[in-house]
């Protein structure tokens, strides 16, 4: 531990000393192409944060957007994308029923046509689900490596990433050809206040004709799309977070955590445990291998804080654990910790906390 922590102060000052996260006083003139993922018409928060993410390769940086997918809502994305930032100067729009599903084959078949053409010298993708699944295979195709993860940027080519599931930051200077690809944390890039852009941004079709019908033909197919239809916030964007453990023993006491949530307004996490034993389903879980929420206000229920769900949720502005076992290692990240027993601290919360009106 000792080691790790003198590791962890070192990289900290190497990296305080050469270099504090300002953009590069040699920037270069950029050209970034954003991956985006839309829903009901919008572009995704995550993606967006990818545009802020772009801001801090260089001052002179051109950014686009590329969206696909089909039909109308794919257009109403698209007239959204073009007026709802101001550092989006172009909008792609690539318009086919083989992007009807965001399938990571036709997609990184697009990435690739859309690079050859427009030769831009950064491609970056939140890193949830779609951005994973999608630019490992485009950079694979361009035959370039990309680099996960990112949490910030101090240039156009040096970058940081947690390492040892965010035991310790690593710092990468990227020196392969063009296009630098990049997966970024959302939650280390967030949106903030935008002003509306003076101008929209100019929307132009992606010029499909070298797209051959057996690039839309992947190993995967879409089959179905099962979501929970609820009016709580998305995990991803929350304010707020409760999130249960294994230590609730059962989906029916689970429903403790949901009903507290709803209560607060908040969005309900799980640990892979509470997901694995069936509790809730894997979307909710947070953590290394599931999701990574950085909320105003975390709240987590007979969480042991293993390092895997630590990586996913240490970035939370407030951490509020209840644990029944006092040396248990989530005290150790929490700004306000109980020890006691969740089956008789959440029906009290419960019972004193006013209905949402
Ligand atoms: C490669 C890899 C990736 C992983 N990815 C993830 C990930 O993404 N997310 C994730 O969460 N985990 C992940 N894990 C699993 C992780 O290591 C832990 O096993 C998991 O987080 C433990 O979940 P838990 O805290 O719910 O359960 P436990 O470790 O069993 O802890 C339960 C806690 O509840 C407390 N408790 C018990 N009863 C009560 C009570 N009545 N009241 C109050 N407290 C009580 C106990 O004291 C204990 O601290 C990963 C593991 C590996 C190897």
């Amino acid at each position: 531990m000792k080691k790790m922590m003198v590791f962890l102060a070192v990289l900290g000052a190497l990296r305080n000393r050469s270099f504090a996260n300002r953009v590069s006083p040699y920037s270069r003139s950029l050209s970034t192409l954003v991956l985006a993922e839309h829903e009901g018409g919008a572009v995704k928060a995550s993606s967006l944060s990818a545009v802020e993410a772009a801001k801090f390769l260089s001052e002179d940086n051109s950014i686009s957007l590329l969206l696909a997918g089909s039909g109308p809502s794919l257009r109403e994305a698209a007239a959204y994308a073009a007026s709802c930032h101001p550092s989006i100067s172009r909008v792609l729009l690539a318009d086919s029923d083989k992007f009807t599903y965001p399938l990571a084959e036709p997609w990184a078949k697009l990435v690739h046509v859309v690079q050859q053409k427009g030769s831009y010298s950064h491609i970056i993708s939140g890193s949830g689900s779609f951005g994973k699944n999608i630019l490992p295979r485009a950079a694979a195709l361009l035959d370039v490596s990309p680099i996960t993860d990112v949490t910030e940027i101090s240039g156009s080519n040096l970058f940081v990433r947690p390492i040892y599931a965010g035991n310790a930051l690593s710092t990468v200077r990227y020196t392969g050809s063009d296009p630098c690809m990049l997966t970024i944390r959302s939650t280390s890039f967030p949106l903030g206040q935008v002003s509306t852009p003076s101008s929209a941004a100019s929307i132009d079709q992606v010029d499909l004709s070298t797209f051959g019908e057996d690039d839309a033909i992947g190993k995967s197919k879409y089959v179905s799309l099962s979501s929970q239809d609820s009016e709580r916030p998305d995990l991803g964007n929350a304010r707020i977070v409760v999130t249960g453990g294994r230590a609730l023993k059962s989906a029916e006491n689970f429903k403790m955590i949901e009903r507290l949530a709803e209560k607060l307004g908040a969005a309900v996490g799980a640990t892979r445990a509470a997901v694995d034993a069936g509790f809730v389903p894997n979307e909710l879980q947070v953590g290394q291998t599931g999701k990574i929420v950085a909320p105003d206000l975390y709240m987590a229920f007979g969480v042991s804080g293993a390092i895997q769900h630590l990586t996913g949720m240490r970035d939370s502005k407030v951490i509020v654990a209840v644990n029944k076992d006092a040396d248990a290692p989530i005290f150790q990240v929490a700004d306000y910790g109980l020890v006691g027993d969740l089956f008789e601290v959440i029906p009290e919360f419960l019972e004193k906390l006013p209905d949402k009106k």
